[in-house]
């Protein structure tokens, strides 16, 4: 293969250089949003010079060979197994993200019980309304509790009135502000009471789907506890220099809507054509540098931060709390300021700091320093 060199001009140069310092330096600083930084993807250098494109079924074979398919699978099934995929009876593909994930979920439900009504709750993140529409799918949002947990009387009393139609349960597992999780054996008892027999769980485990497995107690959120679908992000917990996911489905859902495509000798069974090729290496990379064990220690230093930044926050007088198993902490809302400098998410009066990996105990401390001081001076 020939390279044409892409040289730049010095101004050009300066410029890019600039953006880097800065780009380094607020990526060094945030704290509020659910990107793990501890990115290390040298070795992924050499896949740039390539055109690689995941177009297609990750488990067929197409005429196009430039992809990572095989990669793709061994990540499909890692996380298959982390989650609880019924065996030989699960499908999935590395998406660009948790918003395509869980658009896909939406899609199969929908295929599968056109006339269904989507429930939601209030605190569900900002895409799905924008999902809800694309689909042209019935929706209801039904009620949030303080925590953001979804309300599971106002979701009875909801579904009672629409007895007539199956539910298609779209479950926060971890919200996008508080990191309330939604209890899908809760609502799956409801519906045995409600003797509703037709109902579909999507799981939207954009964060908390790569560290749900490691709690104890377990929340209940994956295959095994009822989920048709789930979507994760593969840039926030996990990590990535390229906004990433994984959707998983059970694979008689998927079945109903695969239709084959002579241009690329392959399934249309994805949301887009083409695909990433270079995100599914950075996700095989990273389970395979961590192993399980490694998965489950990330877990653990980051609930380890968690805890002694709600202890420092707490002996300052400051109003913290989190929920159960979350690495996301809501406080009132600090000045403007201290909200641009560490870039916190906020919302309403509240905001928040998540501790993802890459985040250090001296970052964490700088900020509670400056929280505290300036809370101090509000005071006196
Ligand atoms: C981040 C997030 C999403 C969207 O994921 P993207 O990867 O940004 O598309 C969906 N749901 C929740 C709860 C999230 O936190």
């Amino acid at each position: 293969m020939t390279t044409t060199p892409q040289l730049l001009s010095a101004d050009d140069q300066l410029r890019l250089d600039q953006f880097l310092d800065q780009a380094r330096a607020e990526a060094h600083r945030y704290l509020g949003y659910p990107a793990a930084k501890d990115l290390d993807y040298q070795l992924l250098q050499a896949c740039l010079g390539l055109p690689l494109n995941n177009i297609g079924d990750p488990f067929a074979v197409g005429t196009w060979k430039v992809d990572s398919h095989s990669f793709e699978r061994e990540v499909l099934a890692f996380f298959a197994g982390l989650l609880r995929a019924p065996a030989d009876a699960w499908w999935g593909y590395v998406t660009n993200g948790g918003t395509e994930g869980n658009l896909y979920g939406l899609y199969l439900a929908r295929e599968l019980y056109p006339n269904g009504i989507v429930y939601f709750s209030q605190d569900t993140h900002y895409s799905v309304s924008k999902n809800v529409h694309f689909l042209n799918m019935r929706h209801i949002m039904i009620r949030s509790q303080g925590n953001g947990e979804i309300d599971y009387e106002d979701l009875n009393e909801t579904l009672k009135i629409h007895r007539d139609v199956p539910p298609i349960i779209f479950a926060n597992i971890g919200t996008t502000m508080t990191e309330a999780k939604d209890d899908i054996s809760r609502i799956q008892t409801m519906m045995k009471q409600l003797a509703i027999p037709n109902y579909y769980i999507h799981s939207d485990a954009a964060l908390a789907g790569a560290i749900a497995p490691f709690l104890d107690p377990r929340p209940p959120f994956d295959f095994a506890d009822g989920a048709d679908s789930i979507s994760i992000s593969g840039h926030k917990f996990l990590g990535s220099p390229i906004p990433c996911g994984i959707v998983l489905a059970r694979k008689a859902h998927v079945d109903r809507i695969a239709r084959s495509i002579a241009y690329i000798g392959n399934l249309d069974t994805t949301v887009t054509g083409s695909r990433n090729g270079l995100t599914p290496l950075i996700l095989w990379q990273k389970i395979k540098s961590l192993g399980i064990d490694g998965l489950r220690q990330r877990v653990e230093q980051s609930l380890a931060l968690t805890a002694h930044a709600e202890q420092r926050l707490r002996s300052a007088g400051i109003a913290v709390w989190r929920n159960p198993g979350a690495i996301t902490l809501v406080f009132p809302s600090p000045s403007q300021a201290l909200i641009e400098r560490w870039q916190l998410a906020s919302s309403q009066g509240i905001s928040h700091m998540i501790l993802v990996p890459g985040i250090d105990m001296d970052q964490v401390d700088q900020f509670i320093d400056e929280l505290v001081a300036e809370t101090a001076k509000e005071n006196c």
